[in-house]
């Protein structure tokens, strides 16, 4: 099974959620703020979209090209596994991928520090590299000695062992999430003292949430870019501000401005999406080991139970749970209608999420019109465009229903 990447364990790619997405881990030693966006970005596109989608293409390709080659290499190690052996399978699948991987890593943290969203030093952007690829390793490791007791332990019924074991950690990971691997990545602390804190709780007072704990997260240590997040599960369960985002908090506009963030992520916590999303994980995890399965039974050159069936797992698994992620992608965009919806909805102020979308655009240097068919298939949330019409209450036919 393919683990999950560096980036995986940041918030970017979270079962959480959020704005419009930066491109995480990222970087820059000099703190970007709003006013570095040039003056001549700021003229004539105030949303600095000619760079956007210059960004946006170039990561476009990056991202096919590291899928292409990371299939092409998962392939050859499936025709491959019977000549290998199981133990050079296993580090080729384990150590070998991530590394295929790396140049593309490598060039979308260029990119990222090109265009001022990245923070993080060579160095820096390295370690944490390190750290989601040793994380990725240990889950791996787990998960492939469980999947290979099971296979030996029962024909028939691996599958359905393998998808129970997945889908507890997942829900495991949920709830760990922001105790253990966030901390890993990032640093947050307790919303300090202030007038943001006091806004803050004035929303949740209004909105009628009982919220645990609002936290400030330092995204400004590795990124020029804003987000905030609803994380973890039960217990765990709390908001995350970046830091990025209220930044220039002492203004009046964008102290409201986050009370409108927070009031988004109330959404998704009112409408219990963390709990959905693990429901969703369900579906796609048995569609995932039913294509392992299959993979296994098909081309595993001596069957399932031995190492050399673990790259044709690795397939199966991989091909199955892409060909659903489009749907899920789907849901996942229908939970942030909802949660945009709620935060207009509890504060009445649908002009000003706008506004505060459109800064989060030009900050995030997103594409507020992304291609139609590339956003179908990959995007989490609406594309900006649609949601800042949809905040003003007045969608237009552009929009569309994807
Ligand atoms: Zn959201």
């Amino acid at each position: 099974m393919r683990r999950p990447r560096a980036a995986s364990a940041s918030p970017s790619a979270a079962d959480t959620v959020d704005f419009p997405t930066p491109p995480l881990p990222v970087t820059i030693k000099s703190r970007l703020v709003n006013s570095d966006i040039t003056a001549q970005d700021r003229e004539g596109d105030p949303l600095r979209q000619t760079a956007a989608r210059r960004y946006g293409r170039a990561r476009r390709r990056v991202a096919l090209a590291d899928t292409a080659a990371g299939l092409v290499a998962l392939v050859a190690l499936v025709v491959f596994a019977g000549d290998l052996g199981g133990v050079a399978s296993l580090l080729l699948l384990g150590l070998g991928l991530p590394l295929i991987s790396l140049p593309f890593g490598l060039i979308r943290y260029r990119m990222a520090r090109r265009v001022g969203l990245s923070r993080q030093t060579p160095g820096g952007w390295l370690v944490d590299w390190l750290k989601g690829v040793t994380l990725g390793l240990a889950l791996g490791a787990a998960a492939v000695f469980t999947v290979l007791a099971f296979q030996r332990l029962s024909d028939a019924w691996w599958p359905v062992m393998t998808w129970a074991a997945a889908l507890l950690l997942s829900a495991a990971l949920s709830v760990l999430f922001p105790v253990l691997l966030l901390p890993i990545f990032l640093r947050s602390e307790p919303m300090p003292e202030g007038p943001l804190r006091d806004a803050l709780r004035r929303t949740v007072a209004d909105a009628g949430v009982a919220v645990r704990d609002i936290r400030l997260l330092h995204l400004g240590d590795k990124t020029s870019a804003a987000n905030a997040m609803v994380a973890g599960l039960g217990p765990t369960r709390r908001i995350y501000i970046g830091d990025t985002l209220s930044a220039d908090a002492p203004d009046d506009e964008a102290v409201a401005e986050t009370q409108l963030v927070l009031a988004h992520e109330l959404g998704h916590h009112v409408n219990g999406d963390p709990w959905r999303l693990l429901a969703w994980a369900a579906v796609s995890l048995a569609v995932g080991v039913a294509g392992g399965w299959a993979a296994v039974e098909a081309l595993s050159p001596d069957g399932a139970g031995e190492l050399t069936a673990l790259p044709a797992l690795a397939l199966g698994f991989s091909l199955a749970t892409a060909a659903v992620s489009p749907l899920g992608n789907w849901y996942s965009r229908h939970r942030e209608r909802a949660a945009d919806a709620y935060a207009v909805a509890v504060t009445g102020e649908g002009e000003r999420y706008a506004r505060a979308l459109e800064r989060l655009v030009a900050q995030n240097l997103s594409e507020i019109w992304p291609p139609r068919l590339w956003h179908a298939l990959s995007g989490s949330h609406p594309r900006p465009g649609e949601r800042i019409e949809r905040a003003r209450g007045n969608p237009s036919s552009r929009a569309g229903l994807d």
